[in-house]
């Protein structure tokens, strides 16, 4: 039998993205909302045929505990907020999806690793790449050698954001947002140098950008440069920003006998991919992208029904904000840094 889920947050992503996809999944549903804006709860809630009383705010969420037909959370709220409304809905005995950046630090991550275990509960991060046909078949690819040996991956995640300021918009605020841009946008290409070369890296260093005077980026970076290098001796660069125009999403794998080129590639819909080998260049059409929100929602729900594992863990989610931090940690001190294995 399905999975119930209650949406944490409506804002652009649940409400708009996420919602609308769980109604293609198996495996699980939407059964109830929680929010802190009472009429948008109740005019979404009423569209997806819930009841008044599977609309929760955030002050009266703890008789969620009580809520049989909710067995996970789904944590869509701004970044900074995920580790507090993780460790409440362990407290309320559900099992927790968490939208990524997993937290802002890792000391955040490992108290919400600690609650889930507490609780006997699950927790995963909301990689949706993992379950998305473009990527799952740029790691088979790299599985089966098909550019030969890694040598480079360069990633770009990159946007112009619009006028704003702190007052209005919690991805320039640092207690909601972190650094920014890398938390935000940059974890794509971080997330893809790991699962395309199938390593950790062995060194990092990293210079961040943050322009006076522009209110965008009184307290978050605008851009975050990211050099790593692998124990093979393959190389990474990892740019992300939210100041340049127009916007780019790349990943490209340079290996010694071909070149695996994914642009856009990291998106909710329109992916391109193609591999050039021999002087032949190969489109791939691997599948419908609009999969990996269900899926992955369902490759939760088989890890509730039947203890199956988890391709993306609180680990996982706990690694990369480690990785961040030393990414962080170089660009400070302008020193190298070999991040704890
Ligand atoms: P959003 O601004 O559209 O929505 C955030 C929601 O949180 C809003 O409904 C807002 O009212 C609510 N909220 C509650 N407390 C708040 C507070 N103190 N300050 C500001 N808003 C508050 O943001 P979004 O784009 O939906 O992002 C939400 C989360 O989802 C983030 O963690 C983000 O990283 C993640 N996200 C993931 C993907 C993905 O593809 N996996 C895409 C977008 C966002």
């Amino acid at each position: 039998d399905s999975v119930g889920f209650a949406v944490v947050g409506l804002g652009y992503y649940g409400a708009a993205i996420l919602m609308p996809a769980l109604a293609r999944a198996q495996r699980c549903h939407v059964a109830a909302v929680v929010s802190g804006n009472p009429d948008k709860a109740n005019r979404i809630a009423g569209a997806y045929g819930l009841s008044q009383d599977a609309v929760y705010g955030y002050d009266d969420f703890e008789r969620i505990a009580d809520d049989d037909r909710v067995e996970a959370v789904y944590i869509v709220l701004p970044s900074g907020l995920h580790a507090d409304w993780t460790e409440k809905a362990f407290a309320a005995g559900k099992h927790v999806l968490c939208e990524k950046p997993m937290a802002l630090n890792s000391a955040e991550c490992q108290r919400m690793i600690d609650a889930s275990v507490a609780a006997e509960r699950k927790l995963m991060i909301g990689y949706r790449c993992h379950f998305e046909p473009y990527n799952l078949r740029a790691m088979e690819l790299m599985r089966e050698d098909a550019v030969g040996g890694i040598r480079h991956v360069e990633t770009f995640q990159q946007y112009r954001m619009g006028p704003t300021s702190p007052a209005d918009n919690w991805r320039v605020v640092r207690s909601l947002a972190g650094g920014g841009p890398l938390e935000d946008y940059g974890i794509y290409g971080l997330q893809s140098a790991l699962y395309l070369t199938g390593e950790m890296p062995s060194s990092i260093s990293a210079e961040t950008i943050q322009p006076k005077g522009d209110p965008r980026f009184a307290e978050i970076f605008a851009s975050v440069r990211t050099r790593m290098t692998f124990p093979s001796g393959a190389t990474a660069e990892l740019f992300t920003s939210y100041d340049t125009a127009p916007g780019r999403n790349r990943v490209a794998v340079e290996g010694d006998a071909g070149l695996l080129e994914m642009e856009p590639a990291t998106g909710y819909s329109g992916h391109r991919m193609s591999l050039t080998r021999n002087g032949d260049q190969e489109t791939l059409t691997p599948g419908d992208p609009g999969v990996q929100f269900y899926r992955q929602c369902d490759h939760f729900a088989d890890a509730i029904r039947d203890n199956t594992e988890i391709i993306v863990p609180g680990e996982m989610g706990l690694r990369d904000v480690r990785l961040m931090e030393a990414i962080y940690a170089s660009a400070a001190s302008g020193e190298t840094v070999a991040p704890a294995a």
